[in-house]
């Protein structure tokens, strides 16, 4: 389905857009509902050493349309999409940003860092990021409750952040990497090198992204099955990245390969596994066709072997995971 709204319905879209960025941010305009008690983290035992951390860190609230377009406009294209989530004045509840910890017998690794409560501040968005600074909040809200903090967190698994030497950002959205300055200096950054391209209208925050040498590109190798190229994260090769573009240029996902069945951790490629069932198609996506695809790559991974595919903003993840470890393995959807 291409496009189909009228010249008159798309500068409808626009207008709306450009009175969005006027205004107020969304914590004036749609004011925040009570924060939720501290969510506490859960641990998963996968078996053969390796245990899975689910960590609810912040939270962030965004127009319903970011989250999915409905039928009559997710046909609309990659410039119109934006303008047209713009134009929503609907917001969801707060939902956690999950941030994953990888406690693997070789190494701790940590998947995204979630959100801060600096979110808005100037300090959060710095100088290199000031411009980005002032459009952010009127595009999503964003905190962090009393101690849903990542440093928190950490330690409530037992670990120190100094235990972490290697953390994988999904993609360079705020309620991503938004706690990268808590991350010791010895702790490496591993961004797809895709992610790195700058584009227009993105979101990306790049400019967060430290200088000092700890940043690295994902060097993307081999071919597996339905995943296409990856990158080995252990020496047992049962932990890897995988490219899972379209929510961003350079979204990437990090895999837990447990020989019969496997995880997928897979940040913001969807926000729930109907999604990806029913090629639903978010608001935020940069690229509605690179998304599309993505959806088809999970869906043939699904039959190639059974698993669980975990999306940062689902309030279900917890639950399936419970499931999984019980040994509970949903049919590929
Ligand atoms: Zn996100």
């Amino acid at each position: 389905m291409s496009n189909t709204l009228s010249l008159p319905r798309r500068l409808g879209h626009v207008a709306r857009m450009i009175a969005a960025f006027a205004g107020p941010p969304v914590m004036r305009w749609s004011p925040r509902p009570t924060l939720p008690a501290t969510p506490r983290p859960t641990a998963h035992d996968l078996g053969q050493g390796i245990t899975l951390w689910r960590l609810p860190v912040g939270l962030v609230r965004i127009r319903n349309r970011h989250r999915a377009l409905p039928p009559e406009l997710a046909g609309v294209d990659d410039k119109l999409r934006f303008p047209v989530m713009m134009s929503d004045r609907q917001i969801t509840g707060w939902l956690d940003c999950t941030a994953w910890l990888i406690d693997h017998p070789e190494r701790r690794i940590l998947i995204d860092t979630g959100e801060s409560a600096a979110f808005g501040t100037p300090a959060y968005f710095g100088d290199a990021a000031k411009r980005m600074g002032a459009v952010y909040p009127k595009i999503i809200d964003a905190t962090a409750a009393a101690g849903n903090d990542l440093p928190a967190m950490i330690t409530a698994t037992g670990h120190a952040l100094t235990d972490i030497d290697l953390c994988v950002l999904t993609h360079t959205h705020s309620d991503h990497i938004g706690n990268l300055d808590v991350l010791p200096r010895t702790t490496r950054l591993l961004v797809s090198p895709e992610e790195l391209v700058p584009a227009a209208r993105s979101g990306r925050l790049l400019a967060k992204l430290p200088q000092d040498g700890r940043l690295h590109q994902t060097a993307w190798r081999g071919a597996q099955g339905a995943f296409g190229v990856v990158m080995p994260l252990t020496e047992r090769g049962d932990i890897f990245v995988i490219p899972t573009p379209g929510h961003t240029a350079g979204h990437q996902s990090v895999v837990i390969d447990l020989g019969d069945r496997r995880i997928i951790l897979a940040g913001d490629a969807a926000f729930d596994d109907s999604q990806v069932a029913d090629n639903v198609i978010p608001g935020i996506v940069e690229q509605r066709a690179a998304t599309l695809a993505t959806y088809d790559m999970l869906r043939r991974a699904g039959l190639e072997k059974p698993g669980l595919t975990l999306f940062t903003h689902d309030p279900a993840n917890a639950a399936k995971l419970a499931r999984f470890t019980q040994g509970i393995v949903p049919t590929a959807s």
